[in-house]
């Protein structure tokens, strides 16, 4: 019989790959779509599923919405993907944070719970969680320490997971992703900003981009990769937490590097702190500078996955390297703000 799956953030990045995946596998898809949206299921549209996936208001915050849609629907699976995202707007907007990112996966959790607890959970969780990491690589045995409300927020929802899981029996698991990109990544997150910039830059369209700390560094994988450990996790025998990450880790300014040599703008790097840029070496122009405002009031300095787990139980493993990941993104805005 076919399958259900509600996917919740079915018009962010990961909801669109993921739709594709499950749709791929003979799934019917219902898509959660917040009300008070963008209202931009581009996603969808650039993956040419926009007819396929069944979209249904879903908001997080509110309890009697959230039951009605599963009490409808009856999924087999929920994948929860929505979230407040951002970890940079988390510093603003921290209740809101706490509220839709931790708050909310409780609330589909009783949900499953009143409902049906047959019904198979997956829950996005996030390095965010390790923060200021005590080791490093970090593996599902590693402790948490936050460093922002979405962390903090990331890590009620994990617990709340894992509480659901051993209270009640629910298939619950918790994927403790690394960062992943792609061409459909959200344009406030460093890597797609940095990929649009560049091709802007390179285009004529604008003459320098701004970023903040430049040193941090993360373990990027792709997006399309990642959705397959969040369905492998709902197939295997039992439920339980797997770290999904590629095992390297490269710092923001590697990315820059990668995407200029993708680009073929030649630059060189001048200048320390706040003053940092790098020179456009055909033009002399400075082309990337650094504005404060883009620091974090507590940063995370490096994250690093160990997805030896995920590997041996799930037989997940990434397919995408950091250079094919850049030049992906590279390619995608590029040849689209080109042919605008
Ligand atoms: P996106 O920001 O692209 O998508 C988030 C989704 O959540 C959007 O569809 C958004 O809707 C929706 N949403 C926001 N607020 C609400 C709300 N109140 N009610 C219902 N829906 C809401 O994130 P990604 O696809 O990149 O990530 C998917 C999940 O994985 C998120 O939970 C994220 O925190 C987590 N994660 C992501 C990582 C990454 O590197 N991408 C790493 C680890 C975890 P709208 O379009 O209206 O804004
Ligand atoms: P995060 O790991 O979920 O916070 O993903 P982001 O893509 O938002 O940020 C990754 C890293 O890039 C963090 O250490 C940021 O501090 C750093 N960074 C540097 N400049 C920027 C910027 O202009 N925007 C964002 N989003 N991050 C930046």
């Amino acid at each position: 019989m076919k399958k259900t799956a509600l996917i919740t953030g079915v018009s962010g990045q990961d909801g669109a790959y993921l739709s594709k995946l499950l749709l791929k596998k003979g799934y019917r898809v219902i898509g959660g779509e917040r009300r008070s949206a963008s209202g931009s299921l581009w996603r969808l549209k650039d993956l040419n599923i926009e007819n396929d996936v069944e979209i249904t208001d879903f908001e997080l915050s509110e309890f009697t919405n959230i039951y009605r849609t599963i009490e409808k629907y009856r999924p087999d699976e929920i994948y929860n993907l929505a979230a407040q995202s951002f970890v940079g707007a988390s510093f603003e907007m921290p209740t809101m944070t706490s509220d839709i990112t931790g708050l909310g996966v409780s609330r589909i959790l009783e949900a499953i719970r009143q409902i049906n607890p047959e019904i198979k959970f997956y829950q996005a969780s996030s390095s965010e969680m390790f923060g200021k990491v005590s080791e490093t690589p970090q593996t599902e045995n590693t402790p948490f320490y936050p460093r922002s409300p979405y962390g903090i927020a990331k890590l009620f929802g994990h617990w709340m997971t894992i509480n659901y899981k051993e209270a009640y029996n629910i298939f619950a698991c918790s994927g403790i992703l690394f960062n992943h990109e792609s061409p459909l990544r959200g344009e406030q997150f460093v890597t797609k900003k940095i990929t649009m910039g560049l091709s802007k830059i390179k285009l004529g369209l604008i003459e320098y981009l701004e970023l903040g700390n430049l040193d941090s560094k993360r373990d990027w994988g792709y997006a399309g990769d990642y959705v397959e450990a969040m369905y492998l996790m709902l197939q295997n025998d039992k439920p339980d937490n797997y770290v999904i990450s590629t095992g390297e880790t490269f710092s923001v300014k590697d990315f820059i590097n990668t995407s200029c040599n993708e680009l073929g703008i030649d630059i060189e790097w001048q200048g320390l702190g706040i003053d940092e840029t790098a020179i456009d070496k055909k033009t002399g122009k400075s082309i990337i500078r650094i504005n404060p405002k883009f620091y974090r009031p507590t940063e995370v300095d490096l994250l690093l996955g160990n997805s030896t787990k995920a590997k041996k139980m799930l037989k997940w493993k990434p397919k995408t390297n950091f250079y094919e990941l850049v030049s992906k993104m590279i390619e995608y805005d590029y040849n689209k703000l080109k042919n605008k």
